[in-house]
């Protein structure tokens, strides 16, 4: 019986298990991926304290560390369900694994496009992780999609990398920091098309050209790429607790100060929350607000 199992290996839940493991808890930690969640598929992260600067698999790397040097369980599996059952929990995953509390802490997954030519070129030539893929598109010219901190931050790494970045928006304003705006304004091989989206993307066995359309004129165009890279929001991965009835009509869960959820001793932190502000300080305060609820309940 462990006293905590925590789902999902990103800020959110490590911060969670640091503190439990810290107070001598029993910590399992699931991860049907690579821990670190989003962190590891950035970059560079320039605004958690303490780092300037710092490539996003390295802050994952120290985190995970700390927590298996404190003692964490790590199962690597996927969560498939959550029930309560004679007062405690039962996470299954490939097999039953039982717990006093339980914490959510799988974050988001990338939203798609959903238009034609997508599924067909998914990995040969659209992709979610410029950190990634980026090296195959070296000396060559690739789109971005999006006007949120993702895709400019991403845009700023791939102009390092490939010979040309087309941004595309399809708005003038941008949800983007202002500070970040700037920096990719300032980049000789970024290129800003507004007021556009993308309708279709074109090729057999690798993406060709995109076809666009102005929203203002209303004007149809083709844009010639090799590489196209989506970063158009997030959807929490709460598909595993849908029964539950602990999601709110967007699919993430909404929390108490305490980040317990409506149901007693199940708790969401990190990204996957009901909340405005989704960064990585706001998830490591999360995952510590959580555990140190659970350590008072449980002593
Ligand atoms: P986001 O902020 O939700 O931005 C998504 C962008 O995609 C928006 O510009 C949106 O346009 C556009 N979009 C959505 N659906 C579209 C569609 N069907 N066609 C064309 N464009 C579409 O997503 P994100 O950039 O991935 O960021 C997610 C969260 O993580 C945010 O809270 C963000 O601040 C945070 N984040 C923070 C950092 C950082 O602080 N360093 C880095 C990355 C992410 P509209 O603006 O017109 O809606």
């Amino acid at each position: 019986m462990y006293d905590i199992l925590i789902i999902g290996a990103g800020p959110a839940g490590i911060s969670a298990a640091i503190y439990a493991l810290r107070n001598d808890l029993k910590v399992g930690i699931f991860e049907g991926e690579a821990p670190g969640g989003k962190m590891v598929y950035t970059a560079t992260i320039e605004n958690y304290p303490g780092y300037e600067m710092i490539a996003g698999p390295d802050l994952a790397y120290s985190m995970f560390n700390q927590i298996m040097n404190l003692g964490a369980d790590y199962i690597g599996e996927r969560a498939e369900t959550i029930r309560k059952e004679n007062g405690h929990f039962v996470v299954r995953a490939g097999k039953d694994y039982k717990a006093r509390t339980v914490i959510i802490a799988t974050g988001t997954r990338n939203r798609k496009l959903e238009i034609p030519g997508e599924e067909r070129l998914t990995n040969k030539g659209i992709s979610w992780c410029a950190i990634c893929d980026g090296a195959l598109y070296r000396n060559k010219e690739v789109a971005v999609i999006g006007g949120g901190n993702s895709a400019f931050e991403e845009s700023i790494y791939l102009s390092g990398v490939v010979k040309k970045v087309y941004l595309i928006h399809r708005r003038e304003d941008f949800r983007a920091d202002r500070n970040i705006v700037e920096k990719v304004k300032g980049l000789g091989n970024v290129e800003m098309i507004l007021n556009t989206v993308v309708l279709e993307f074109i090729g057999e066995d690798g993406l060709e050209k995109l076809i666009l359309r102005n929203v203002k004129t209303g004007e149809i165009s083709s844009l010639e790429v090799e590489g196209c890279f989506e970063f158009v929001g997030l959807l929490p991965a709460t598909e595993f607790v849908r029964d539950l009835g602990i999601t709110d009509e967007d699919g993430y869960i909404p929390v108490s100060a305490n980040q317990e959820t409506k149901i007693p001793g199940l708790y969401a932190v990190g990204d996957v929350v009901s909340k405005r502000v989704r960064q990585i300080v706001t998830a490591v305060n999360d995952g510590a607000i959580a555990a140190l609820d659970i350590i008072k309940k449980i002593r």
